[in-house]
């Protein structure tokens, strides 16, 4: 099979139109469903009591196995540690960076200076039934609110069970719930992004403040969510989900489930699609088939598929996984990513650019 899209490509036009993007208002809601008593219980800091481990491997917490070690680290179980340890490293005056599961990032060799916070966070709560939130377009719907560090698959796997519709296509999605927000992960059969069933979060800013937001507030896109640059972290996601029959939903989550099966290279070490997939305009420039924008599709008839830098490959069954066959250094993923863009820029003139995200200094 040629490699089909990692995910669809709605730009951010298209979220326009069909209302998504409601543009940023005052982004500390007026309608929240939390209290403040909730705020307040976050707010209440373990930081004292939060000790930090030195020197800690990282390629065990990714899904490439690739990084060197974190000067500090910790693993959050809740959201107040999770607070706690992001307090204390910042007045520690360290750079700060967040883990959730490991499979969009590529670590450099030399690991990553200052503190990383593996977050661990794990509650599942169903906020609100149907009907006892009568605030506009959330009417009817199930609020199910989930800490950020909750496994995604476990998340879609309870919503479907609860007969809750708005996740299920994502059934099979790698990592955290915090790291969906952060990319706006999505899905390609049915076309589905993560950020369309998010109603609010809850943040940290960088200035460590908790506030709760809501979904307009991230200007979610095409792998694209505000947070990227603004540098919050999400802290508790919630939900608004539809009731819908539950074999429905098994249905369509099974189904992505089988097409990731199919199209994509299993028990491999990798961290998913390397590349963004291109836009509509330069697959139209292009003359893909179809107008396909699947970045893989390019990497593939450049010749690459196979390709390898030392033990870091890319994928002969998927051209935009980049799999490490065993020893791989972060060093071997750049050069087969520098070596796949110039081929592709030279054949076809277009400029790909990484999904994964770097961790550390390259
Ligand atoms: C086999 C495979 C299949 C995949 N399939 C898909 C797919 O179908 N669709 C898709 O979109 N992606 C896919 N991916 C990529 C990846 O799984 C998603 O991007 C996922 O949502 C990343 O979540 P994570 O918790 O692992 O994030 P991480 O890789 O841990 O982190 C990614 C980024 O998010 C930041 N981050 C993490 N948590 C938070 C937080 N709480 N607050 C703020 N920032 C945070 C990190 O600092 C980092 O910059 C796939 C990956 C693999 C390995």
């Amino acid at each position: 099979m040629t490699s089909p899209p990692c995910g669809g490509a709605r730009h951010e036009a298209e979220y326009h139109q069909k209302g998504l993007i409601m543009g940023v208002k005052n982004f500390t809601t007026t309608h929240s469903i939390y209290n403040m008593s909730n705020k307040m219980q976050i707010k209440s800091s373990k930081e004292g009591f939060v000790s930090f481990q030195q020197n800690v491997p990282l390629s065990p917490f990714t899904t490439l196995k690739i990084g060197g070690p974190a000067d500090l680290f910790y693993e959050a179980r809740s959201v107040e540690e999770f607070v706690a340890a992001i307090v204390k490293g910042r007045g520690m005056k360290a750079p700060v960076t967040i883990l959730g599961g490991g499979s969009n990032i590529l670590i450099a060799d030399g690991g990553i200076r200052g503190l990383v916070v593996k977050n661990n966070t794990g509650a599942i709560t169903i906020r609100g039934m149907k009907g006892t939130y009568q605030g506009g377009e959330a009417k009817g719907k199930v609020f199910v609110e989930a800490d950020s560090g909750v496994v995604f698959n476990k998340l879609v796997r309870f919503t479907v069970e609860e007969g809750l519709g708005g996740l299920e296509a994502h059934l099979g999605l790698p990592g955290t719930v915090g790291g969906a927000i952060f990319m706006n992960s999505k899905w390609t059969k049915p076309e589905a992004y993560v950020g369309d069933a998010v109603y609010q979060v809850t943040i940290l800013t960088p200035r460590n403040d908790i506030k709760v937001v809501d979904r307009s507030y991230f200007r979610f896109a095409y792998d694209a969510s505000i947070i990227q640059k603004s540098g919050d972290i999400a802290l508790r996601v919630v939900f608004a989900l539809t009731p819908q029959n539950k074999e429905d939903l098994w249905k369509v989550a099974n189904q992505s489930v089988a097409y990731r099966r199919e199209s994509q290279p299993q028990g491999v070490k990798s961290p998913g699609c390397t590349f963004r997939n291109i836009s509509k305009a330069d697959a139209v420039a292009v003359a893909t088939p179809g107008h396909t924008t699947s970045a893989g599709f390019l990497v593939d008839h450049a010749g690459l598929k196979g390709a390898a830098v030392g033990d870091a490959q890319i994928s002969p069954i998927h051209a935009n996984f980049i799999i490490n066959n065993g020893r791989a250094s972060a060093r071997d993923v750049v050069e087969l990513i520098e070596r796949a863009r110039a081929k592709v820029k030279k054949q076809f003139g277009v400029e790909l650019e990484e999904e994964i995200v770097r961790l550390g200094e390259f």
